[in-house]
C-alpha cells in the first residue's frame, strides 16, 4: 500500500566530477535493476550542486536539499529559503537531521518552523527523528522520538502532516557501522505510526517512515521487510553507486 522511498543523503560530500559519475550510475541502476513501480529514489546533494544534479537526472531522480532556513527572505547571511530550493529544482528537504540538531543548533522549535516553511513552499519535509545512545540505554528512545514528532507537528493541520515523510535515525547508528536491528527499528517505527494514529488513522496508514543509520546492501532487505519500515535514508552507502542501487533494489 505504501510505496517505498530510498533517499541518499550525501551530506557534505561530492564534487562536480564525482557527482556526474554517481548520478550516471544511479540512473543506469534505474534503467536496469531498480523497480520504480515499488520504490521512489531521491538524492540530497549539497545545495550548491542541486541544480547540477537536477539537470543530470533529467527528472528521473527526486532531488532535495539537506537543510533550509525557516524564514522566507531577508538578512540571513549564508542561508537558503524554501522558495530558493524550489527554484533550484528541489521537491523535498531534510529537516531535523541529528547533525543539524547537534552541530548547528536546530532546536525542536526551529525544526517545527522549518517544517512549516517547507510546507508553505510545497516542499516535502523529510523530518528526521532519533534518540542518542544515552537516551536509548536509559530506556527513553520511544518517548524521545514521540516528543520530537509531537513538537515538530503540533502546529500543523492534518492536511499538512499528511505531506510529511518521516525518518527514524538513531544517533548511535549514524556513520558508526552499528545498525539498529530490524526489531529495534521496527519497534520505534511502529511507535511513531501509533503516534500518527492518534492524529489521524488515514495519515498513519499512508505515512512513509524511513530508517536511517548504517544502512547498507547487507542489512537493507531485512530492515525494509519490517511492517512499518518504508525505505531508507542512506548516508555513507549513498555515495557508492553500486551500494545505493543495491539498497534501492532491496526496497
Ligand atoms: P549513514 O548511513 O552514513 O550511517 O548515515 C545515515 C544518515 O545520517 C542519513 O541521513
Amino acid at each position: 500500500m505504501r510505496k517505498a522511498l530510498v533517499a541518499g543523503n550525501w551530506k557534505m560530500n561530492g564534487r562536480a566530477d564525482a557527482n556526474g559519475e554517481l548520478v550516471a550510475q544511479v540512473l543506469a541502476g534505474l534503467d536496469a535493476q531498480i523497480d520504480t513501480d515499488s520504490v521512489d529514489v531521491m538524492v540530497f546533494p549539497p545545495s550548491i550542486y542541486i541544480s547540477q544534479v537536477v539537470s543530470l537526472s533529467g527528472g528521473r531522480l527526486g532531488v532535495g536539499a539537506q537543510n533550509l532556513c525557516e524564514f522566507a527572505e531577508g538578512a540571513f547571511t549564508g542561508e537558503l529559503s524554501a522558495g530558493m530550493l524550489v527554484d533550484a529544482g528541489c521537491s523535498a528537504v531534510l529537516i531535523g537531521h541529528s547533525e543539524r540538531r547537534s552541530l548547528f543548533g536546530d532546536t525542536d522549535t526551529r525544526v517545527a518552523a522549518k517544517v512549516e516553511a517547507a510546507l508553505a513552499a510545497d516542499l516535502i519535509p523529510v523530518l528526521c527523528l532519533g534518540e542518542s545512545l544515552e537516551q536509548r540505554d536509559s530506556g527513553e528512545a520511544l518517548n524521545v522520538v514521540a516528543e520530537q514528532l509531537r513538537l515538530a507537528t503540533e502546529n500543523l493541520t492534518v492536511e499538512q502532516i499528511a505531506r510529511v515523510v518521516f525518518a527514524y535515525e538513531p544517533v548511535w547508528a549514524i556513520g558508526t557501522g552499528r545498525t539498529a536491528t530490524p526489531e529495534q527499528a521496527q519497534e520505534v517505527h511502529a511507535h511513531l505510526r501509533g503516534q500518527l494514529q492518534q492524529i489521524d488513522s488515514d495519515i498513519a496508514a499512508k505515512a512513509r517512515i524511513l530508517y536511517g543509520g548504517s544502512c547498507n546492501p547487507a542489512n537493507a532487505a531485512e530492515l525494509f521487510a519490517q511492517a512499518d519500515i518504508d525505505g531508507g535514508l542512506i548516508g555513507g552507502a549513498s555515495l557508492k553507486a553500486n551500494d545505493f542501487v543495491a539498497i534501492c533494489q532491496a526496497a
